[in-house]
């Protein structure tokens, strides 16, 4: 094997980009998901490192002291940080000019001919599923012979082909055992979560096709594979005993309630082994699966509701009725399930009525906590197509999707709702969530219980405050 260094860049400060995030930018309260598809390819590669600067605070001079110490570097990109991650590999070859160094990434699998020509420093960026892949460079196979990457062959782009996505999801060794070696619990935390938590997976692709969401329509496709149920517990039993500070596992999969004859048996495992979870889910689980995983130590749900207007839904295909969102957060509230509900302001047909409704919408679901974004036009997905095709877009490489700071940007602009009125919703939408006199009582009355929780809201109030006076639309 090569000496192989797996790396979440150091870039904007705060920036939460790493290979865990589903869109990358500095969140309201610092926020750092786990690199779970780094430690992934870690796993699969004895002997190697995995180093997550983000989280970890890290810069790149820091970084290039060991620069030396390794054969082959694998970057995890994206699209806002793509030119910063250049630059970090363009530090590490004048640092260790034999280095061999591989991108990985929606954005490298998406636009793979420009990403290979953008920089000499960079050998090889990787194709959709990427695991396998890098397994057999680091063992040494010669990048020609290398299914699923794009190299430069004569000053051009040359593609090896295509790898099929993997079927046997326990094929696939434990993240787990990585975080241990590599990486500091206590570093990852957001708003919602318990803290400190974890989050792995069980499974890869969405069988949803909402427009704007990256992975299903780049690297993970819409069939949803999951590990046995089997493997995920005895995971999750392992790190419980191996990571006893953990208050929470998050299971990050795009929609783990997707597969309810899967996600019941998982419940049971898990509510047998004693441990809190937490996952991603669609408004639309019935009330019987939600009390089996409520049962068996389901704590949260991180639900996208993104619009409370039915026509957005329908033009995002986001396969959600508005009455069936209702009547599973009345489950939800009924059953004690806590909701961190996310919004999205600007998608298309968003009008000032529509922005005024899901406002009010929000406030009718009432979830525990919420996130409210902009629409985030990646490449490779249909939402940037249609952009590009009705002239929505405002700059069409990317890289204005998050401002210098790395606060998320307002990329698309209507003949009849400018950017800066989307971009503005958002201040408007989580003021009027949250300073609400009920809200505000509930969220006090939680910060009373619990003198860690009074801890860790005032700070995550007074950032909160800090994001919302420094947002700043510079795109
Ligand atoms: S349901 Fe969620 S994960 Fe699946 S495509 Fe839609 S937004 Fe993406």
């Amino acid at each position: 094997m090569k000496k192989t260094l797996f790396l979440s860049p150091p870039t904007f400060d705060g920036y939460d980009g790493g290979a865990g995030s589903r869109y990358q930018c500095k969140r309201e309260v610092k926020s750092f998901w786990y690199p779970t598809w780094l430690a992934q390819l870690a796993a699969l590669v004895p002997g190697s490192k995995l180093i997550d600067a983000p989280a970890r605070g890290l810069s790149l001079d820091v970084l290039l002291r060991t620069a030396g110490d390794y054969e082959f570097l694998v970057i995890y990109t994206s699209t806002p940080s793509f030119l910063n991650d250049t630059k970090v590999a363009e530090a590490y070859k004048a640092a260790n000019p034999n280095l061999l160094i591989g991108f990985c990434g929606p954005h490298v699998a998406i636009n793979n001919e420009s990403s290979i020509q953008a920089s000499t420093a960079i050998d090889f960026v990787c194709d959709t599923e990427f695991d396998f892949t890098i397994q057999e460079i680091a063992q040494g196979a010669a990048l020609e012979d290398v299914v699923g990457i794009t190299i430069l062959k004569d000053g051009k782009a040359h593609f090896t082909g295509k790898r099929p996505l993997i079927e046997d999801m326990d094929t696939l060794p434990w993240v787990t055992d990585v975080y241990k070696r590599d990486l500091v619990t206590s570093d990852y935390y957001n708003g919602y979560m318990l803290h400190p938590y974890m989050s792995l997976y069980t499974g890869r692709g969405c069988k949803s096709r909402c427009t704007f969401c990256l992975w299903p329509q780049t690297i993970a496709g819409h069939n949803y594979r999951t590990r046995s149920v089997a493997n995920v517990a005895a995971e999750i039993k392992s790190a419980r005993d191996t990571f006893p500070e953990i208050k929470e596992f998050f299971f990050d999969d795009d929609t783990l309630t997707d597969n309810r004859a899967n996600v019941e048996a998982l419940a049971v495992e898990l509510g047998k082994l004693g441990v809190t979870w937490s996952c991603n889910a669609k408004a639309n689980v019935p009330y019987e699966t939600l009390k089996i995983m409520k049962d068996n130590g389901l704590r949260l749900l991180l639900v996208g509701f993104e619009s409370g207007d039915q026509k957005i839904l329908n033009n995002i295909k986001k396969g959600i009725l508005v009455t069936r969102a209702k009547e599973f957060t009345r489950n939800c509230h009924e059953l004690g399930i806590l909701i961190h509900g996310t919004f999205i302001m600007g998608l298309p047909g968003e009008t000032r009525e529509t922005i005024e409704s899901t406002i009010q919408y929000a406030q009718e679901l009432n979830p525990k906590t919420i996130q409210v974004s902009l629409p985030a036009a990646y490449p490779g997905t249909f939402l940037y197509t249609q952009a590009k095709e009705n002239g929505w877009l405002i700059a069409e490489d990317g890289d204005q999707l998050v401002s210098e700071n790395g606060v998320q940007n307002s990329i698309l602009d209507y003949p009849h709702l400018s950017r800066a009125e989307i971009f503005d919703a958002v201040d408007t939408f989580y003021k009027r969530f949250y300073f609400r006199p009920g809200k505000m009582a509930s969220l006090f009355f939680d910060m009373c219980k619990d003198w860690s929780v009074m801890k860790r809201q005032l700070r995550e109030g007074v950032e909160f405050f800090r994001f919302l006076w420094g947002r700043e639309n510079t795109a």
